[in-house]
């Protein structure tokens, strides 16, 4: 590969890396069984509580903002090889992710997760920014539409494939088809 297709491909965590939403799923329903739940395929909004009446909104915070949240989260299926294997075709990986307002677990947690699952070179590759407009790259893979900021980006958002995203009309991918997808 030549220089000029190097690209730099900054990747979201929860639910690009990270199974976000299955997680909570799981200990919604074993935590509150007489509650209605959602599954992830029905999920029609980004945002977790926005698909559950709004009087959940404080109950479904606190499952995603407590200790052991952000750790347990189990990783997407290809997530790790599809990452080294644009490492090996030359380009450069960054991981940006959104810390929580309320960081007191997720940010040293999401760190964590990195080290345990994808590795310490990856740990070297996090941004951590809650506006990734300020990130210079070529492509943001990202499960969340409408990433907001200050700057107009320099990257074009390719989805990475969810129930959620599917009524917009960017690219998608998953990490079966990505290198057809982005032409890597
Ligand atoms: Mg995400």
């Amino acid at each position: 590969m030549n220089n000029t297709n190097k690209k730099i491909i900054l990747i979201d965590q929860d639910d690009v890396l990270a199974n976000y939403h299955a997680r909570f799923l799981e200990i919604w329903k074993n935590e509150h069984p007489e509650k209605v739940w959602v599954s992830l395929a029905d999920s029609a909004e980004y945002d977790v509580d926005k698909n559950y009446p709004p009087e959940y909104r404080d109950l479904i915070e606190e499952i995603t903002v407590r200790k052991g949240f952000f750790g347990s989260l189990s990783p997407i299926s290809g997530a790790k090889e599809a990452l080294e294997t644009m490492l090996v075709l030359g380009h450069d990986v960054r991981i940006v992710t959104a810390p929580k307002r309320k960081h007191t677990f997720c940010v040293p947690e999401k760190f964590a997760w990195i080290e345990k699952h994808l590795g310490q070179k990856f740990v070297e590759r996090i941004v951590l920014t809650r506006d990734k407009t300020l990130v210079h790259g070529d492509i943001l893979i990202d499960d969340k539409p409408n990433v907001p900021g200050v700057c107009t980006p320099s990257w074009e958002q390719v989805f990475y494939d969810q129930p959620y995203n599917r009524r917009y009309n960017n690219r998608r991918l998953t990490w079966a088809n990505y290198q057809e997808v982005l032409g890597l």
